[in-house]
C-alpha cells in the first residue's frame, strides 16, 4: 500500500493534485518532514528517515 504523503498544509497528495510533498506519513503514525535543502524526509518523533524510491515513499534504512 502507499504510504499516503502530505502538502505543507497537510492535504494529502496524490497523483491528481500533484501537490508538493512536505510530509509523509511515518510507521509510528506521525508525519516525517522534509528537511531542508535535502532530499529525504525525517521524523521528529522517532528519527526514522524516508526517501522517494520508484514513485514510492520507503523507510531509509540505515
Ligand atoms: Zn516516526
Amino acid at each position: 500500500m502507499t504510504r499516503k504523503a502530505y502538502d505543507r498544509w497537510k492535504i494529502e497528495a496524490n497523483q491528481f493534485n500533484r501537490a508538493t510533498v512536505f510530509y509523509v506519513e511515518c510507521n509510528c503514525g506521525k508525519l516525517a518532514q522534509k528537511k531542508y535543502q535535502q532530499s529525504y524526509f525525517e521524523c521528529g518523533t522517532c528519527q526514522r528517515k524516508y526517501v522517494l524510491q520508484q514513485g514510492q515513499y520507503v523507510e531509509l534504512k540505515n
